[in-house]
């Protein structure tokens, strides 16, 4: 990723991408027409949006921010129901907003967020989450067909302690979410670990009566050693 200042215009995404949106999301890309004046010539190329206008674009459409990049958009495939999307987990994948309490009600409605509220992500006062795992969070949810309890989100470097929590956590940066397993059958545990496969978390932590789900940018399952540490990622 290379670093840039926030205003200025990225003049190095791919037109022909956003072109490839607009055609296949028509009504989005009314969305982003009526947000941004230019957006018609950035579809031609003679103008370019700035870092924020394209982490609003891969909002309003709904695709990473390195999609924009990318020579063609990636292939989605459908698997029972769900639109999965094979994606190279660079490092602009890792480009979600971090949404705090004030952003939530706008954000959630703009991106159709109707299995969770902003408090069960965040509890603690001055917390934050972010855009990418909840929308993972709300896929898996629809794949599930039962109710997610999440027993913790975003965490503050003090209760990360207090729990027991890895230094490095994910709950940290609002990345992590633990989701309790307690009463599960094994074929509802089945679905959700599937299911975290699918919609592409990259951590995915079985623990003895939750599972940890992060959006780092590599693939790692792991079966945890909870009893022999005693942390919890
Ligand atoms: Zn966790």
């Amino acid at each position: 990723m290379i670093c840039m200042a926030r205003g200025l215009k990225v003049d190095i995404i791919n037109p022909s991408v956003l072109r490839e949106l607009a055609e296949k999301f028509p009504d989005e890309a009314e969305r982003a027409r009526r947000k941004y004046k230019r957006f018609d010539k950035w579809l031609t190329g003679e103008d370019f949006p700035t870092y924020n206008q394209l982490v609003g674009l891969s909002r309003i459409f709904g695709v990473p921010f390195g999609d924009f990049f990318l020579d063609r958009l990636p292939e989605k495939k459908e698997c029972e129901g769900l639109v999965c999307v094979k994606i190279d987990l660079s490092e602009d994948w890792d480009m979600g907003l971090k949404l705090t309490r004030d952003m939530w009600d706008e954000w959630a409605a703009e991106n159709k967020i109707r299995f969770f509220k902003f408090s069960e992500f965040v509890k603690e006062e001055g917390g934050f989450i972010d855009s990418q795992l909840v929308l993972k969070m709300e896929r898996l949810r629809e794949y599930c067909g039962f109710p997610l309890i999440i027993t913790s989100g975003y965490r503050s470097a003090q209760k990360n302690q207090e729990v027991g929590g890895a230094s490095h956590s994910y709950h940290l940066r609002g990345e992590a979410v633990d989701v309790s397993i307690n009463g599960f059958s094994p074929s509802m545990l089945y679905r959700l670990l599937r299911g975290a496969f699918l919609v592409g978390f990259g951590g995915i932590i079985l623990y003895p009566a939750h599972v940890h789900l992060d959006i780092r940018g590599v693939e790692y399952f792991a079966v945890s050693d909870y009893n022999k540490q005693g942390k919890t990622k």
